[in-house]
Order: structure tokens, then sequence, then C-alpha cells
């Protein structure tokens, strides 16, 4: 792939880009089909119930949690895809809980999501290049004149040719569609992006070109991702930090090192035992996962993970664990694990 380039340069100056602070989201769980109302009234999904986190510029944090554990719609809620019901979301100094309808499709130029299902995500009626060349005319950020050359430079970015704009997207493979995801992610020189579940649909053989070609967009355009995945190993390789997720709050977060090799919290030693390895060395299996995550309309009190921890003790049935930081660079919800 050649050096992938932007229409405009920018800097990549290493601080804090992203702040979320004690976000919350909850769902009505009535809400059914078509926004019909079914079910008992008063029961709440707490999708993401009081997340806090922060990314730095040119970093990757890796999102990692069970299916259902609430991983999308925090990455959802912090674009306001999905609006939070609490909380904030700070993004370069700016709070973007707060913003109205057009200072919010401004920002959005600078915040892009890539989506898991590259075929769901692409109108099968329209052309690449009208896909793509939709959200710059959309925004207003190309003259019609350039958007044909933006999008030439945008597929080679993305390991394609400028014949394949003429094409739908029945006519790619499915980690061709990915890459047509990523420049359309790519199209508004965003700053940042949230990467949900950008692999999972792929063939594992095209799952590591799609990480690759992530990586190396992150370096050449100094690009910053919030990477979600319930993979452990796609997340060890391509983040910098990594944040444990578990039924809408975040167990532990820290440096990919120290979260892959001395994991504190017993639910990321469970991830991480799960992974099978060849030689069978490593982590090994010092805790099982068994049973099912739990439910989000009515999760278990105190620590929410005491249901299936095997160090649970009476405390964790009644007190949540509070965070503590650790001077390994660490920071852990767990009533086993007090500080330094
Ligand atoms: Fe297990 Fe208790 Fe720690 Fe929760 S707080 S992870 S139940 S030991």
């Amino acid at each position: 792939m050649n050096k992938a380039m932007k229409c405009t340069a920018g800097t990549a100056d290493q601080y804090v880009l992203l702040q979320v602070n004690n976000l919350v989201k909850h769902y009505d769980s009535r809400s059914g089909l078509w926004g019909k109302i079914t079910g008992n009234p008063g029961s709440l999904v707490l999708a993401v119930d009081g997340v806090s986190l922060t990314i730095n510029r040119g970093e990757t944090l890796g999102l990692i949690g069970e299916s259902g554990c609430g991983k999308s719609t925090l990455g959802r809620a912090i674009l306001r895809l999905h609006e939070p019901t609490s909380g904030s979301v700070t993004f370069d100094g700016t709070d973007v809980t707060k913003l109205d309808a057009d200072s919010l499709k401004k920002m959005r130029r600078r915040m892009q999501i890539i989506f898991q299902d590259p075929y769901a995500s692409l109108n099968p009626r329209k052309t690449i290049e009208d896909i793509i060349g939709t959200a710059l005319r959309l925004q207003g950020v190309a003259k019609s004149s350039d958007i044909r050359g933006c999008v030439t430079q945008l597929l080679e970015n993305v390991g394609l040719k400028p014949d394949h704009m003429t094409r739908f997207p029945h006519q790619f493979s499915g980690g061709q569609r990915q890459r047509i995801g990523i420049a359309r992610a790519l199209a508004l020189n965003p700053e940042f992006i949230v990467c949900d579940e950008p692999v999972s649909a792929l063939d594992v053989s095209i799952q590591a070109q799609v990480i690759q070609l992530l990586d190396d967009l992150k370096r050449e355009l100094g690009l910053t991702y919030l990477f979600i995945s319930h993979d452990i190993s796609v997340i060890g390789y391509i983040s910098d930090h990594i944040a444990v997720m578990y039924l809408g709050d975040i167990v532990e977060t820290g440096p990919t090192k120290q979260i892959l090799t001395d994991p504190q919290h017993p639910y990321t030693q469970a991830l991480l035992s799960a992974v099978p390895r060849v030689d069978g060395s490593g982590t090994g299996d010092r805790v099982k996962l068994t049973g099912d995550l739990p439910s989000p309309i009515n999760p278990p009190k105190g620590c929410k993970f005491h249901t299936r921890c095997p160090y649970a003790k009476d405390e964790c049935q009644l007190k949540k664990p509070e965070h503590h930081e650790l001077k390994n660079g660490l920071t852990v919800a767990c009533h086993l694990v007090t500080g330094n």
C-alpha cells in the first residue's frame, strides 16, 4: 500500500483528545420494533452504567468485553449516534453532549465510525463513488469537481483501485467492503474513529490485513481510535491501552502490556485464560469463566461480576468496588485490589 495521504495537512500532538466522564446510557426495555411499547413498565436496560475513560491523541484504546456488555452502545453514545442519558464526552476541549444539531454536524467531521458489518452499512443501490462522495457533499468539504479526485485518493489509501469507484457493494469481497467502509470513515479527514468490531464479520485470513491497514492508517494520518472487539488477541495487537468492560461498567484499564501480562481483575484474567495457547505457556487457566452474562435489565447488585467470580465474598454482593490506581499503571475495580 502506498503511504496514505490526506486532502489537508494536520498535526498530531500528544494530549488528551477524548475524555468520557461518568457516561450513562439507559434504554426503556419496553421499546420494541417500530418504537412499539411492550413488556413491563419501569424496566431499564442499563447498557452503559457510568463509564469514565481517557484517550490520548494518536493512541488506540482497545475496548474488550463479551457480546452484550455495552461496548457498541458506549461507542455510539460517545458519538451521540445514541443520545446519552447523562454524563459528558469532552472531545478536544468541547463537551459533545452539549452541542446543538448544527455544531454536532460539524463535530461529526472530526469523529467517525467504522461499523461491524460492512455489507449492511453500504447502500446496495449506490456506486462506491456515490457512497464515499455523499459524505463529502453533505458536509460541504469538497467542491463537486474535486470529489472524484478525493474518492480516488481515499480508495488508494485503503488499498483499492480508482476504477473500483464505479462498482456496487455486491461486487466486492467482505474484506474489500470493509476497506470501503474505512475509506468512507476517512472521507472527512477525522481525527477520531470508533472502530466497532471492524473485523468480526470477516474471515480470519482477511482480519489480519484489515487490522494492519487500520494500524498503518493510524500512524500515517495521526488518527486516534476507540477499537471495540470481543477478541482479546485482536485488541492486544492493535491497542496502546486497554479498557475491560463488564455489564455496562469498566472494570480494569491500563497499558496493553500490563493488561496482557499481569491483569489484576478476575474478569480480565478469565478473558485471557480463555485464549488458547499451543505451547501451554502464558496466563494459563487461572480463572475459568462460567455461565452467561447476566441481563443488563436486572444486573447483580454490588460487584456485577460476583455471580461468576470464583473469588467472590459477602462484601462483593453488597458493595460496588471503587476504582484503584496501581503503581504498574493499571486501574482496577475489585474488592481484592486495594491499591499500592
Ligand atoms: Fe470478584 Fe469480588 Fe472482585 Fe467482583 S469485587 S471481581 S466479585 S472478588
